[in-house]
């Protein structure tokens, strides 16, 4: 089955989406880690993607779409799809395109959300993430993976976080009405321990655990 994750920066999707592909084998596709890869490449696309990525606002529909559109194939089953889709028109183009099982939503406030982007870091190497108030490096600023710098996103800067933040209540928001009809939306309290969110997902889910 494939399943879209979505949720307000720092709802903890992503890891969420890491653990249910770990332990049930699906795969995990994390847009903004792809265009991330891609920014990093100084191609024209990266560039492009760039210029909107560090200010917090989401790359045009048309160019997302269409790298979408090349990164999945027919043949796809067992996907997480993380990050996407963030706007009516991509969601339009989910329905039309990929069989999803269930819609996954995350709820967060933004005061809860906004604390936890602050204090998220990534490793500038290996992309484990981290949060100083509930999962530092063991030693700080070094990876436990692998040694490699704990950084701050360079989109995790307060400004940018403000406008992530609103353009989420802005152009994502809506989705979850667009998919309300039906009955493929399940929605999580994001606000509880990672643990608990991914006992009430397999739940939800009706996954064997
Ligand atoms: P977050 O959800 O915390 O904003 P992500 O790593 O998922 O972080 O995404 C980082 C950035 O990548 C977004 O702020 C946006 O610029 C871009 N991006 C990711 N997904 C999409 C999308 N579906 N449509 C447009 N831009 C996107």
């Amino acid at each position: 089955m494939n399943l879209v994750f979505m949720g307000i920066q720092g709802s903890g999707k992503g890891l969420q989406a890491e653990l249910l592909a770990k332990r049930y084998g699906f795969e995990h596709f994390d847009l903004g880690s792809e265009l991330r890869e891609r920014v990093k490449k100084d191609t024209p696309f990266g560039r492009m993607v760039e210029t909107y990525i560090k200010d917090g606002n989401l790359v045009p529909d048309e160019e997302i779409i269409a790298f979408i559109n090349k990164k999945i194939d027919d043949n796809i089953k067992g996907l997480v799809l993380d990050g996407f889709p963030r706007t009516i028109a991509q969601a339009k183009f989910i329905v039309d395109k990929i069989p999803v099982k269930h819609i996954v939503y995350f709820s967060l406030d933004d005061q809860t959300a906004t604390n936890r982007l602050a204090s998220r870091r990534i490793c500038s190497q290996c992309k484990t993430g981290y949060n100083l108030l509930v999962k530092p490096p063991k030693v700080p600023n070094v990876c436990d993976v692998c040694g490699g710098k704990v950084v701050i996103r360079h989109d995790d800067h307060a400004p940018a976080i403000k406008r992530r933040i609103s353009k989420f209540h802005e152009l994502t928001e809506p989705i979850i009405d667009f998919f309300k009809e039906g009955d493929k939306l399940i929605t999580i309290n994001a606000a509880q321990s990672p643990e608990m969110i991914h006992k009430e997902l397999v739940g939800k889910l009706k996954l064997t655990s």
